[in-house]
């Protein structure tokens, strides 16, 4: 019978029907980092268990590790006592772990793809709500709390609901200034933010099949904004040729072997979905968030909406978000003054994004009003950057090129927001008080687009300043 990629998935990994209903499923990957995983081991060792898969665990820091001085001890206690309490649980249950000293230490989601340990056909757990990220791979991917990381480590197993599978096509081509980010925005804004509750979102259609492995990553990174518990693209020739030489990706003729079952697990043509919707690709223009949710956004030429446009119910929101960010209903949001350009996260940080950027920042100045930095999502990628010299584009123009990790994402670490600032970002999240300051507010965004934004000190429509050689895709 045909079938979807996440039906093939789940049924290869169901252990069990549990008598609520629920299916015990295998998890193949398990990774891990400093923030969620704490309690979960105390836990461990208070009933005695042992973690019952090291080998399919891995460990490294993100969230909470400074991006410039990473002397130990950490300045920051908490941090410190985090990061102390992973490397001793992972020295102590076996879990190979890739701290500040290796080089493959990285973003949780940017170094599992990276290093080929995120695999056509896996389910893959962390205790991060991207963690659908991976599905860009064809992985079925969950992001899970802390007490589901315990059960993970003792068992291997998550108990999970089943899911409905939502088809999200994207036709056309996107406009040269036109990004994955933008795509993945255009959704959350049309189907909204719980739009995609009880659903895994598979995405297709020429766009999806167009783009590189980091922009699906980019797209499924998302998904959780919208709701969806999970976010895939069926694996292909691109999956493939991303994963061959990977260390962790099968070697020789077992590569060959493997490419073979990734690509039987994709969606079969006549799958049956539980709901499809169609994005024309064409008709995008770059994307930014007006508000204080992924779904709050407007193309950049746009207006942001008024009270009396939108439905009852949801005007007490609206006029929420737009006191919060200061706006005033029906204004633009091109030419809204920036204070702060961030350029990284497990949305936007690959070496991609970073050409992207430093294809628009080079031989020009960051706005004297903005303070500008990027971060690469790992090790790996700050390496490759160096070595095409898009670290001294950015050096250059003014930004603070940083190590990798989470920053300015999310307020856990000393990339923080001041005050009321306004950042242009290119992650994932602008709920308030995200980027570490209560009154700070976000601004989501592609990567290029924030790096024209640096510039310009406000933000502006990234294709009046992109190459006119840059084509459609
Ligand atoms: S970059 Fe942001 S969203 Fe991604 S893992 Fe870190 S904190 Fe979470």
């Amino acid at each position: 019978m045909a079938a979807t990629l996440l039906q093939k998935v789940w049924d290869a990994h169901t252990v069990r029907i549990l008598p609520t209903g629920q299916t015990q499923l295998f998890v193949g990957l398990h990774l891990i980092h400093e923030v969620t995983t704490p309690q979960a081991f105390d836990e461990l060792r208070q009933r005695g268990w042992k973690v019952r898969f090291p080998s399919r665990t891995f460990g490294t820091v993100d969230h909470i590790i400074p991006t410039r001085d990473i002397a130990r001890p950490f300045k920051d206690d908490m941090a410190e006592a985090m990061m102390s309490a992973l490397e001793r649980n992972c020295r102590d249950f076996g879990i190979p772990l890739w701290d500040l000293s290796h080089g493959n230490q990285g973003i949780v989601h940017v170094i599992g793809p990276e290093l080929g340990l995120t695999q056509p056909g896996m389910t893959i757990a962390c205790g991060d709500s991207h963690t659908s990220t991976h599905g860009a791979f064809g992985a079925v991917a969950f992001g899970i709390g802390t007490s589901q990381v315990r059960d993970v480590l003792a068992s291997q197993c998550l108990a999970m609901e089943p899911l409905q599978v939502r088809r999200i096509d994207v036709t056309g081509h996107l406009a040269p200034g036109v990004y994955a980010k933008d795509v993945i925005l255009e959704i959350i804004r049309q189907l909204g933010v719980k739009g995609g509750v009880g659903f895994a979102y598979e995405y297709g259609g020429g766009v999806v099949d167009r783009m590189s492995m980091d922009e699906r990553m980019t797209m499924c990174n998302m998904s959780i904004e919208g709701g969806a518990r999970v976010g895939y693209v069926n694996p292909d020739d691109t999956t493939a040729a991303y994963l061959e030489g990977r260390p962790f990706a099968p070697q020789g003729d077992a590569f060959g072997r493997a490419r073979t079952w990734w690509k039987s697990m994709a969606s079969d043509a006549n799958a049956r979905y539980d709901d499809r919707v169609t994005i024309d690709g064409s008709a995008l223009e770059p994307i930014v968030t007006w508000g204080v949710n992924p779904g709050q956004s407007i193309g950049v030429g746009g207006r942001m909406p008024s009270p009396a446009d939108v439905a009852p119910g949801e005007r007490q929101a609206v006029l929420d978000a737009l006191d919060f960010m200061g706006f005033a209903a029906g204004s633009r949001i091109e030419a809204t003054p920036i204070d702060v350009a961030f350029i990284g996260s497990c949305t936007n940080s690959r070496l991609s994004d970073l050409r992207e950027a430093a294809a628009i920042v080079k031989g020009h100045r960051v706005s004297p009003r903005v303070r500008a930095m990027v971060v690469p999502g790992s090790q790996g990628i700050a390496k490759a950057a160096v070595a095409e010299g898009l670290d001294q584009i950015f050096r250059d123009a003014g930004f603070e090129w940083r190590g990798a990790g989470c920053s300015m994402c999310l307020g856990m670490n000393p990339d923080k927001l001041q005050g009321a600032e306004m950042c242009a970002s290119s992650s994932n999240r602008n709920f308030k008080g995200r980027q570490g300051s209560p009154t700070g507010r976000t601004l989501l965004m592609s990567p290029a687009m924030v790096a024209a934004a640096a510039i310009a000190g406000e933000v502006v429509d990234v294709r009046k300043v992109l190459s006119p050689a840059l084509t459609a895709r």
